[in-house]
């Protein structure tokens, strides 16, 4: 027994099945495309009932993977029942989804949902009345509070029963003259001795509407091309309402929907506006609209790097203080490689990964807070016109600004992207968004070269990261490949709602453990490689090293971007794979002194004790540091010595360190990264942004670094 949830965006499916089922939610994908299939499986009276998380659609007109798999699960696996759900406060628009399922002739149930907040604002509905006039069963719903969950299952079991029936006749039909043509399709069909699974009244629709992709369907399945058959019933509609047959019909299913609406539904007399329309006056505002986002987004910014630091800090001394200490304690009967093999490559490596966590799962709450309270969409809506310059919708930012945090994330979040060609584009400017891992190394060259100037030389990396992605995304939108329409922006902006902790915890945790399992395997096993690299041969210096012999053969290509030492070249290797280890390699391959920090008599009791103190005091330290100086973000590397910071002096000029930032911002930013953009979109886009991200970097610090050099700078 199959129950399929179906709706719009945001109007709680899966709200409603978590409430049904727990959290019992399956996560893949369907098969072969990168959307989110979602599966419960419970048991209700003895029997098996699997509930199917649909993809959101506000139509069935095949222009979006999301609405050809929604459609195809539907007409071809036939659920057991359909369980419409629309958002109540908002029913014009969600009723359009329902009369398009409707039509495909299935049982339906429609889930009224959100319906505390439709008689918190005061609408009231005749819901029998509705219920009658629409045909099917309407069971008002919240998933909030979970109420009439119990009865929309009953119903939905119920329904079900109907699709032994064979034809279900609901009872909505189109104006006269369109019904007409509609039935006239149907008899053609007829005649024509069609056999196919779909009803046929559905197919006649399709065939008005002159959609290529149910007419492709049929000729696979039938074997006959049924485009023309409709031809002389659009020419008349056409005609007569002088627009295409797809608008018609469009329009005509509003009409519907407003002449049932008219009699079942009341809206109270406005008195006051809403706190969503009052938020919304200044929030959406034409002129403060940008100006209040880019607030918001520093502040994400600012409490996420001064939040974490305090925590990463703690988890850098937690893993190389505490956990190796106890590790190569127990491990001193092992021969001196394997022990720097484990406590260098793998529990470095490890550790290393650990000490971004922090920094994520700030990142990710601010943003989680931002998405569940509903104001990304206003983000998506104000930044509109800006993304509109490259030809793609304000969706397309959002994954942009995920690129802050990590390219990993941003770019799965292209799924929001109706097109794949707006998808694709956007996954190709992404990686140039620095980055969080990019920050260490941005750090390091700060303080030996613009010790004074720190944020304004860190902006502007930021900002060319920015200006360099919408340069790219420009020029390939004149290509083949790249080109596309405009997609309009087809958002609905949901009411401002005060975000769920457990919502917070779920979109928090799926997103941190998805980057550390994915980054952690990745990073760990570059810190093995990478220290094998730089100890192999046996007996090797750095130098000697096959990291430093395959850097000096690769050196003198950077000779015009102003970093032609080998010991500097030699990280741009293992930071094309992480740059999260390119701080640590390059102290490395300079031969840095450690700073020997004593180790005292200390025992494990007490270590235990100092660390989760040292938990206690991370959780003050950031609350201070977030809310102490609301001016001023700093970040230090307390890892950085004197004797490290003296060395990257005197390898480099100012001017070739900050040619080496901008190599290193607009450079492949992780092999994890390269990873999620195979898997979202092939090979093929695969290898165009390996390249991409080698010329445009080369091309662009060499301009930094000569035109530096002409202006007079060193
Ligand atoms: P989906 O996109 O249809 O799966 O929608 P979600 O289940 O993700 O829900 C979208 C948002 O609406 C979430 O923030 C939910 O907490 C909220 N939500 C879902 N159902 C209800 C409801 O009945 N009442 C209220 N007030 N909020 C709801
Ligand atoms: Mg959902």
């Amino acid at each position: 027994m199959n129950i399929a949830f179906a709706g719009n965006p945001n109007v709680g499916k899966t709200a409603i099945i978590n409430a049904i089922a727990g959290s019992k939610l399956k996560v893949g994908n369907w098969p072969g495309v990168t959307v989110e299939k979602k599966e419960a499986e419970f048991e209700y009276n003895g029997k098996k009932i699997t509930l199917t998380d649909l993809p959101g659609v506000y139509s069935l007109s095949p222009y979006t993977i999301e609405e050809k798999i929604t459609r195809d699960f539907i007409l071809e696996e036939k659920p057991d029942c359909i369980i419409n759900v629309v958002d109540s406060t908002n029913l014009e628009r969600n009723l359009y989804l329902t009369l398009l399922l409707m039509e495909t002739e299935q049982p339906i149930v429609l889930s009224l949902n959100m319906f505390d907040e439709f008689k918190k604002a005061g609408y009231k509905i005749d819901i029998e009345k509705f219920s009658d006039m629409l045909g099917i069963k309407v069971i008002p719903t919240s998933a909030i509070k979970k109420e009439g969950i119990d009865e929309l299952i009953d119903s939905a079991l119920e329904c079900s029963e109907s699709k032994n029936h064979k034809v279900l006749s609901y009872k909505l039909r189109y104006e006269g003259i369109i019904e007409q043509e509609i039935e006239s399709i149907v008899k053609k069909l007829q005649e024509l001795d069609v056999e196919i699974d779909y009803p046929l009244r559905w197919v006649a629709i399709k065939l008005l509407e002159k959609d290529e992709y149910a007419i492709q369907k049929i000729k696979e399945k039938t074997g006959k091309d049924l485009s023309a058959i409709a031809e002389e019933n659009i020419m008349r509609l056409e005609e007569r309402f002088n627009d295409d047959t797809e608008t018609i019909l469009t329009e005509a299913r509003y009409g519907i929907i407003n002449g049932i609406l008219q009699k079942v539904f009341k809206k109270p007399q406005k008195i006051n506006m809403t706190l969503t329309e009052k938020l919304d006056k200044i929030f959406v505002n034409r002129i403060l609209g940008i100006p209040i986002f880019l607030t918001f987004m520093y502040f994400v910014f600012k409490f996420t790097f001064d939040g974490s630091g305090p925590f990463i800090d703690w988890v850098d001394g937690f893993i190389n203080g505490y956990i190796a200490k106890y590790v190569s304690m127990g491990i001193t009967w092992a021969p001196d490689w394997l022990q720097s093999l484990i406590i260098d490559g793998i529990l470095g490596g490890v550790g290393l990964v650990l000490t971004f966590v922090p920094l994520m799962f700030f990142l990710y709450f601010f943003l989680s807070l931002l998405e569940e309270s509903g104001y990304m969409a206003r983000a998506a809506f104000v930044m509109d016109r800006v993304m509109n310059s490259l030809g793609l919708n304000g969706k397309a930012f959002i994954p942009m600004i995920l690129g802050f945090g990590c390219n990993v994330p941003a770019i799965y979040a292209t799924r929001a992207l109706e097109k794949e060609s707006d998808r694709k584009l956007t996954a190709v400017m992404v990686p140039f968004m620095s980055c969080g891992a990019r920050l260490p190394i941005y750090a390091l060259f700060t303080a030996v070269f613009f010790a004074t100037h720190k944020a304004i030389v860190v902006l502007s990396l930021y900002v060319l990261g920015i200006i360099i992605a919408f340069a790219v995304g420009l020029i390939l939108r004149k290509t083949e490949q790249f080109k596309s329409d405009k997609t309009p922006l087809l958002l609905e902006l949901p009411p401002y709602r005060l975000p769920s902790l457990h919502m917070l915890w779920v979109s928090i945790w799926s997103r941190t453990k998805a980057f550390i399992m994915k980054a952690g395997t990745v990073i760990a096993l570059t810190m093995v490689l990478l220290w094998g690299m730089i100890n192999l041969p046996p007996h090797s210096t750095p130098e000697t090293s096959i990291l430093g012999r395959s850097a000096k053969i690769i050196t003198p290509i950077f000779q015009p971007l102003g970093f032609d030492k080998w010991q500097v070249v030699a990280t741009i290797i293992p930071g094309m794979i992480a740059k999260e280890t390119v701080v640590g390699a390059l102290g490395q391959t300079l031969n840095v002194q450690e700073e020997e920090s004593e180790s005292e008599n200390t025992t494990f009791l007490q270590d235990t004790k100092d660390q989760i103190v040292g938990f206690g005091v991370a959780i003050v330290d950031s609350f201070k540091s977030m809310f102490g100086n609301l001016s001023q973000g700093t970040f230090e590397l307390e890892s950085v010595g004197d004797d490290y910071k003296k060395k990257v002096h005197d390898m480099m000029t100012p001017l070739s360190a900050y040619s080496f930032m901008v190599f290193m911002l607009l450079f492949i930013p992780c092999i994890a990264t390269l990873g999620a953009i195979k898997h979202e979109f092939g090979w093929g886009l695969m290898f165009f942004e390996v390249a991409l991200l080698m010329v445009v970097p080369y091309i662009v610090s060499a301009i930094v670094y000569q035109g530096g050099l002409l202006l007079g700078f060193h």
